[in-house]
């Protein structure tokens, strides 16, 4: 029997634990907790690495996108285009400002749909929160464009995205400001909540840091309300160390395994396969997760399970527009057919090239022998 889980949260620790147990013993011994040098330093990691101006360590990614959406005057009255295919998070960060989230529909690589957007500007819309999702950046200089011509903010939900690019340009640094996740599942994970709110704008970063900071500023001085949305300087020190092994050892494993699945997956009618890796030179995927669509794919995770292969219907099997307690109305036709059909594959640095090679040879020992692909009648044919 496997034993191959969808993830593995104890994998960073065990890896690197003599390091983590280092760092933990300075932080605390230095008493150094909160606006910390360990805070700033990742801080300014994080603005070399993505190439922004600014980046502000937050409480986790959500408070990220509400202090953006708040610091950029977005508030009651007004609409923010959002696709429905993401997490309920993206949406209550506009909810919680006052504004309306407008659920769009997604395309093929389950990013949000140019012509939807389109579709849904109206005379209220003020901003549109694209989501680079699955490790994957939106066709930003569309985005970029609708949103100079209809005079809309862009806000970035990048929690999925660290290091992904768009024609060479990294995820969260195209509009007003994005935002981080840090959360443990996350590309880079830290051991509790974290995330980091970013931007190229110098008042945009003056508000967002009050926002964060009790309304004060560097200085201390109150510049009018804010709230506590502090990044511990204990979970930056951690972050600190992994963003040093980021590219080499947590990107390119992701990137790598992503091309195993292609490679052994690809040619099945019944399957549809995110973007493979090299597949397109404006994108730099980060793969986040591996999500493919896929028929039969109820009896597919069953038997996935059955086989110990663990897999996820992202957020619970549902898009944000589907959850009729959130009372938005939308008729979304690719997002409606494709979250019937979706599902996770295990996709994190735990993995070693055998896991992924016997997960790929148990679905396509479903298609071939117990549905019966279109290849398999093929060669029973000859
Ligand atoms: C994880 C996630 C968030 C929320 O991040 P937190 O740090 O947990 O608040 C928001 N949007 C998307 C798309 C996410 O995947």
């Amino acid at each position: 029997m496997n034993n191959i889980p969808f993830f593995n949260y104890q994998y960073f620790y065990q890896q690197y634990s003599s390091q983590l147990n280092k760092i933990f013993n300075d932080v605390l011994s230095r008493g150094a907790f909160i606006l910390q040098r360990d805070l700033e330093e990742f801080e300014d990691k994080v603005c070399e690495y993505l190439n922004v101006k600014h980046a502000i360590g937050v409480a986790n990614c959500t408070d990220g996108l509400q202090l953006a959406v708040l610091a950029a005057g977005i508030g009651p009255g007004d609409e923010v285009i959002f696709p429905s295919h993401t997490f309920v998070a993206t949406a209550a960060s506009i909810h919680y400002s006052g504004a309306t989230p407008v659920p769009v529909d997604c395309g093929e690589d389950h990013t949000i749909n140019i012509e939807s957007i389109k579709q849904a500007i109206s005379s209220r819309t003020k901003a549109i929160m694209p989501v680079q999702l699955n490790g994957r950046t939106a066709k930003m200089d569309s985005i970029m464009e609708i949103s100079k011509q209809n005079n809309l903010i862009v806000i970035e939900d990048s929690a999925q995205a660290l290091g992904s690019k768009y024609k060479g340009q990294s995820a969260g640094t195209f509009g007003l400001a994005g935002a981080f996740s840090f959360y443990p599942a996350k590309v880079l994970p830290c051991f509790g909540d974290g995330g980091m709110v970013v931007t190229n704008d110098d008042v945009m970063a003056e508000k967002l840091y009050a926002l964060h900071e009790h309304g004060r500023n560097k200085e201390g001085q109150m510049t009018g309300w804010g709230m506590n949305s502090r990044l511990d300087n204990l979970q930056a020190a951690f972050l600190n160390f992994f963003i040093n092994l980021y590219d080499d050892q947590i990107v390119s494993k992701r990137r790598h395994i992503a091309s195993i699945y292609q490679d052994r997956l690809q040619g099945n009618p019944h399957i549809h396969l995110p973007p493979a890796p090299n597949s397109n030179a404006e994108h730099f995927d980060v793969f986040q997760n591996y999500e493919v669509e896929f028929d039969f794919r109820d009896e597919l995770q069953q038997y996935l399970t059955d086989n110990g292969i663990g897999s996820l219907r992202q957020w619970n099997g549902k898009a944000v527009h589907q959850w009729q307690e959130l009372g938005m109305n939308a008729s979304l036709p690719y997002t409606d057919k494709m979250t019937n059909r979706y599902l996770l594959l295990p996709m994190n640095i735990s993995l070693c090239d055998d896991d992924v090679n016997i997960i790929c040879d148990k679905i396509n020992h479903f298609y071939e022998h117990i549905i019966g692909s279109s290849h398999a009648c093929k060669e029973e044919v000859v």
